[in-house]
């Protein structure tokens, strides 16, 4: 039997190992943390379920990807909307909140409205430019850009937008015309009311978990039992030259107050952006919109940008940490032992949806299957 060591079990390396184990596979997942489910675990607080890294939708197009996840118990439908906090004027401190992205219909009622419909009328019929800045400008005009972007993207980013890639603004940004509310167009959207732990459990059910196992290239040589390896942790880290890859973190800073009745919640949304410079935080999350849990309290979380974790790979206009990583790819191809294969948003350096972690995850598992039929 061909044996497979999977490096990690949030989505993709969970995704990967089931693939592999229900193909008949010998497949073992090394996890170093204590749990499963990596980056989008929720967790409890007080009895209050909360997201400790961050607000995490499931959404997709992708049929294969849907089917598989409704199989596991991921099923209850959700809606996602979000609220952005704008201020008007600096020197005035009340604000209003709008959709995200902005709507024009509301854009229309703003005392701002006949200089933002200006900006409009001259726009390019394109977007174009390859930094962040010029790229948003051209696509919804300067005060937009003022309003909703400039100062979130600084705030995240820890730089001036014009220092970093336009590759990632058709994503990210959008000026709707149309009147749809919510966030995501996809054709399935889903929150599990507990987060999706249970659901990776369940995808990793009959599969052998090493937890607290921490895999590093140095240490291969261990797993000598696998002809396989699969890695899907930073690859920095991994090889050991750990700062190859620059990475934007995030931190959840989370209270828990209390409530006058089980169904309520404090603030006005699941999601609020912040983009305002007069807040060091970049968002409000309130994962109770979400869950609709019934209880007397609820968890308020302020993601502050710039932590020292591995969250968001850094998209420079010259694009040098993706190079820097297929590079590692190649180093560690060429050292490791027996064949390695790189899956999820760590390994590849890349922002990706849970939908997109399980599709690599999927992809990698038929790879290897086909690797090892010819
Ligand atoms: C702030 C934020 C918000 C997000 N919001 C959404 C959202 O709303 N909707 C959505 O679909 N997606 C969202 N995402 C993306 C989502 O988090 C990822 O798609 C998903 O976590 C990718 O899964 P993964 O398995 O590739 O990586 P991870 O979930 O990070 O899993 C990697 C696992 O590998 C383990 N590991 C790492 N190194 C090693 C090692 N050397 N040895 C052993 N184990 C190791 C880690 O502990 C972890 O468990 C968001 C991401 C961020 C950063």
């Amino acid at each position: 039997m061909t044996r497979v060591a999977v490096v990690g079990a949030g989505w993709s390396g969970a995704s990967c190992a089931r693939a592999l184990f229900d193909a008949g596979f010998g497949v073992e997942v090394f996890e170093r943390s204590k749990v499963v489910g990596g980056h989008s675990r929720a967790e409890v607080l007080d009895g209050v379920v909360y997201e400790p890294n961050g607000a995490h939708i499931f959404h997709t197009s992708d049929a294969v990807v849907a089917e598989y996840v409704q199989r596991f118990g991921l099923n209850r439908r959700y809606g996602h909307c979000v609220l952005t906090e704008v201020f008007l004027a600096e020197d005035d401190d009340r604000s209003v909140l709008l959709s995200w992205p902005p709507q024009i219909e509301e854009l229309r009622e703003l005392p701002l409205w006949p200089q933002i419909e200006r900006e409009l009328a001259a726009l390019p019929a394109e977007p174009s430019g390859a930094d962040f800045a010029t790229y948003v400008i051209s696509m919804m005009g300067s005060t937009l850009y003022r309003l909703f972007i400039e100062g979130y993207t600084i705030k995240q980013w820890g730089r001036p937008p014009s220092e970093l890639s336009s590759s990632f603004a058709p994503r990210r940004v959008e000026l709707r015309r149309d009147g749809y509310r919510r966030l995501f167009r996809d054709t399935w959207e889903f929150f599990p009311a507990q987060g999706v732990n249970s659901v990776i459990e369940s995808v990793l059910e009959p599969v052998t978990v090493n937890l607290e196992s921490m895999v590093r290239l140095a240490a291969l040589d261990d797993l000598a039992a696998f002809d396989h390896v699969v890695i899907t942790a930073p690859l920095d880290e991994f090889a050991g030259c750990d700062g190859d890859l620059e990475w934007r973190g995030i931190r959840m800073e989370s209270t828990v107050h209390a409530t006058a009745e089980p169904a309520a919640t404090v603030t006005p949304a699941y999601v609020v952006n912040r983009p305002s410079m007069r807040v060091p935080h970049t968002r409000t999350v309130e994962t109770k919109h979400a869950t609709g849990q019934l209880i007397d309290a609820t968890v308020v979380s302020h993601e502050f940008p710039g932590a020292p974790a591995r969250h968001y790979p850094v998209p420079t206009v010259d694009g040098r940490f993706e190079s820097r990583n297929r590079e590692l790819k190649t180093e560690i191809a060429t050292t490791a032992p027996r064949p390695v294969w790189f899956c999820g948003r760590l390994a590849n350096y890349q922002y990706i949806n849970q939908d997109e972690a399980i599709r690599q995850g999927l992809d990698c598992a038929a790879r290897i299957a086909a690797a090892a039929a010819s």
